[in-house]
C-alpha cells in the first residue's frame, strides 16, 4: 500500500492533519497519526492540499496577444498536439482537474479520452466540447450554432455523442466576438433549458457563458449549473435568491479581464475598449455575489490573452486580493470547483474515498494565497507525478 507522510489540509475540516495518508486503488484509503504497517513511506513537504481544479479553461487557445488570430493559422491536428503538451504543465503546478468550456473541433473532448485511457498523462478533464451559440452568436466561428429548443436540443445531443462530459451555452455575448454586445441576451431560457435536461439525464454539469443580468436569469431558471463571469451591469435581489433555490456556482474568471487590460496596447484593441469599463464592475459584482452567498469556484478562462496555461495560482491570488476569505479561496479551487466539474463525491478533499490528488505547497495557503504559486510535488490518482 502506498502511504504518504505530511501536513495535510483539507478545505471543509481546515485543522491541518499531521501524520500518514494511504492509498488504494487511486483512492484515499485512510488518515492514521502512525505509518501503516509496512508501508512504504514518501514524506511530501510543506502543506498538502486536495489537488487543485480549474473550472474554466480552453486548451486549444493559447493565452497569446491575439488567440483568435493564432487559431487560424493552425490545423486542428497541431491544435490537439499543442494542447496536449498544457497537460504536463498543469501537473507541475499542482492542478490535478479541469473543465474545458469550449476547443475547437471538440479537440478537449478527445484529449479526455486520451487521459482516461491513460494514453496521456495529465489532469482528469471534464470536456464541454464544441460551445453551443445561436446563429451568429458569441463564439460562433468554434461553437455550434443551433435555435429553438429543438435545435438547442439537437445541438447538445451532438456534443454528448461525440463524448463531452459538459455542455456550454452562449447565454450573452462576450468580449472576443468582434460586433457583439458583451451583456447582450443570446439564448431564451426555453432554449437553455432543453439543452439542460440533455445534460442532467446524462449527469453531465452545464455552463454558461453569461455576462448581463437578464442572460444570467435566464441561464439561471433554465437549470444551468455554473454561471461564466458573472453581471458585467448589476446584481439585483431576485438573482441571489435564485441562485441560491437553484444551487448555481459563480465562476468569475477574473484572470481573463486581468489579462487583457495587461495586454493594453498589444492585444486586439476591440477587446480591450470592450473590457476596461466593465473590469470595475465585474471585481466589484464578484464581491457582491459572494457577499449574498453565492458558491465561488475559480476558473481562469486561461487561453484568453495574456492567460496562459496553467494560470490558476493568478486566479486565486486575485480572488484574495477582490476580498474572499482564504478559506473560501481554498474551497473556489477545491471542493467548489470539484461541484463545477459535477464531481463533488470524489475530487476537492482530503479524505476517505476521495482520489488520492494532491498537492504539496510551499506555505500555508490560509495565510497567504501567494502559496499557490509554489507547488512542490503534485500526486496524481496515488502516484507522484511531480516533484
Ligand atoms: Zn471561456
Amino acid at each position: 500500500m502506498k502511504t504518504y507522510e505530511g501536513t495535510f489540509l483539507d478545505p471543509e475540516e481546515l485543522e491541518p492533519f499531521e501524520g500518514y495518508l494511504s492509498v488504494e486503488d487511486g483512492r484515499i484509503a485512510g488518515l492514521d497519526r502512525r505509518a501503516p504497517a509496512g508501508a512504504e513511506v514518501t514524506p511530501l513537504p510543506g502543506v498538502v492540499l486536495p489537488g487543485l481544479i480549474d473550472a474554466h479553461v480552453h486548451l486549444t487557445m493559447a493565452g497569446s496577444l491575439d488567440p483568435m488570430a493564432d487559431l487560424e493559422q493552425m490545423s486542428d491536428f497541431l491544435l490537439l498536439g499543442r494542447a496536449a503538451g498544457y497537460l504536463r504543465r498543469y501537473l507541475k503546478a499542482g492542478v490535478t482537474a479541469l473543465r474545458d468550456l469550449g476547443s475547437r473541433a471538440g479537440a478537449a473532448v478527445g484529449l479526455a479520452q486520451a487521459v482516461e485511457r491513460g494514453f496521456l498523462s495529465g489532469p482528469r478533464l471534464v470536456a464541454a466540447g464544441p460551445v453551443i451559440t445561436p446563429t451568429g452568436g458569441h463564439g460562433w466561428k468554434f461553437g455550434l450554432e443551433a435555435d429553438g429548443p429543438e435545435g438547442v436540443r439537437r445541438a447538445a445531443r451532438q456534443v454528448f455523442k461525440q463524448g463531452a462530459s459538459a455542455i456550454k451555452f452562449m447565454a450573452t455575448g462576450g468580449v472576443m466576438t468582434p460586433g457583439v454586445r458583451a451583456g447582450a441576451e443570446m439564448f431564451d431560457e426555453i432554449e437553455m433549458e432543453a439543452g439542460v435536461r440533455e445534460a442532467e439525464k446524462r449527469g453531465a454539469v452545464s455552463a454558461a457563458h453569461a455576462q448581463g443580468l437578464a442572460g444570467i436569469k435566464n441561464a439561471v431558471r433554465a437549470g444551468v449549473r455554473t454561471i461564466e463571469h458573472g453581471a458585467f451591469d448589476g446584481w439585483d435581489e431576485e438573482i441571489f435568491l435564485l441562485m441560491e433555490r437553484q444551487g448555481t456556482i459563480l465562476v468569475p474568471t477574473l484572470a481573463a479581464p486581468d489579462g487583457i487590460l495587461q495586454g493594453r496596447g498589444q492585444v486586439p484593441e476591440f477587446m480591450v475598449a470592450k473590457t476596461g469599463p466593465i473590469a470595475e464592475r465585474h471585481q466589484a459584482n464578484t464581491l457582491e455575489a459572494y457577499r449574498a452567498g453565492v458558491a465561488i469556484a475559480a476558473g481562469t478562462d486561461a487561453g484568453t490573452p495574456l492567460n496562459p496555461h496553467p494560470n490558476l495560482a493568478r486566479e486565486l491570488e486575485l480572488l484574495a486580493e477582490l476580498g474572499l476569505d482564504l478559506p473560501d479561496v481554498l474551497r473556489a479551487a477545491t471542493t467548489v470547483a470539484a461541484r463545477a466539474l459535477g464531481r463533488a463525491a470524489e475530487l476537492g478533499r482530503i479524505a476517505p474515498g476521495f482520489a488520492a490528488d494532491l498537492v504539496a505547497l510551499d506555505g500555508d495557503p490560509l495565510e497567504s494565497a501567494a502559496a499557490y504559486a509554489r507547488p512542490l510535488a503534485t500526486v496524481l490518482a496515488g502516484e507522484l507525478v511531480a516533484g
